[in-house]
């Protein structure tokens, strides 16, 4: 019984996708994007659950403002407010690492589905919703990727419950938020290399490499043809053009 229902639903959540898809594309950049981020104890450690508990919406300002800076470059004069959500206490459905078009289309059905179950008409209206994923650094020494949903607005971020990643948490959370509003990665999945020229904050440089910054949608720094390193902070990162044109801040 339960299990049709929940097969209703989900049909009837593919259903509102169809019809609202068109609706999501075009994002209206003069008017205020809030985003609400909703912490999970992800590992279930003490530890985590510590640093979700000191955790303040004023600690994302830097997203806000690099967002917001990174906009102005683009003539475009967007605010960006971040907003500290209530802490979660169920996982969104984990991202298929192998198989098809099925395989995450299914998967991107669940996703809605969580944030469907885990919405309360307390919570603020939000632009984009972000689940913030944390995990202590000595539970896990890499997170798995990432992912946001462009129609829907809704991302699963993977972090680390340590302050001392705060400022590399924030490039994460910046990459993800742009996915939500259509950006697409611009590294090699099978290398992780960034891809030239899309994925070069500075693709004039002379010389080329090693560059000092990352595009912030190719996620880290190219040294060398076959060597590149994560940026350290936002400041490391830059938004390039063909990100900018594919989130509407440019034509
Ligand atoms: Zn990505």
């Amino acid at each position: 019984m339960w299990k049709k229902i929940r097969i209703a639903i989900l049909l009837a959540i593919l259903l509102i996708v169809a019809v609202n898809a068109w609706r999501d594309q075009n994002q209206n950049w003069t008017r205020p994007i809030v985003v609400l981020l909703h912490p999970i104890n992800a590992d279930g450690t003490a530890e985590t659950q510590a640093y979700i508990n000191q955790l303040q919406a004023s600690q994302f300002g830097q997203v806000s403002s690099y967002l917001r800076q990174s906009a102005q470059q683009y003539q475009q004069n967007t605010h960006f407010l971040m907003l500290l959500g209530r802490p979660l206490h169920e996982l969104p459905p984990a991202v298929p690492t192998v198989g098809g078009i099925w395989q995450s289309i299914w998967w991107s059905l669940k996703f809605r589905y969580y944030a469907w179950q885990q919405q309360q008409s307390a919570d603020p209206t939000a632009t984009v919703v972000l689940y913030l994923n944390y995990y202590s650094p000595k539970t896990r020494q890499r997170l798995l990727h990432s992912t946001a949903l462009e129609r829907g607005r809704i991302g699963s971020v993977n972090v680390f419950s340590d302050t001392q990643q705060n400022a590399q948490n924030e490039v994460v959370i910046a990459h993800e938020l742009l996915h939500a509003f259509g950006a697409t990665d611009k590294y090699d999945l099978s290398t992780g290399q960034p891809i030239y020229p899309n994925g070069y904050a500075e693709p004039h440089l002379q010389p080329l490499l090693p560059q000092h910054m990352a595009e912030l949608m190719a996620g880290y720094i190219p040294m060398t043809p076959q060597q590149s390193k994560m940026p350290q902070n936002l400041e490391q990162t830059k938004i390039g053009a063909v990100t900018a044109k594919e989130i509407g801040w440019t034509k």
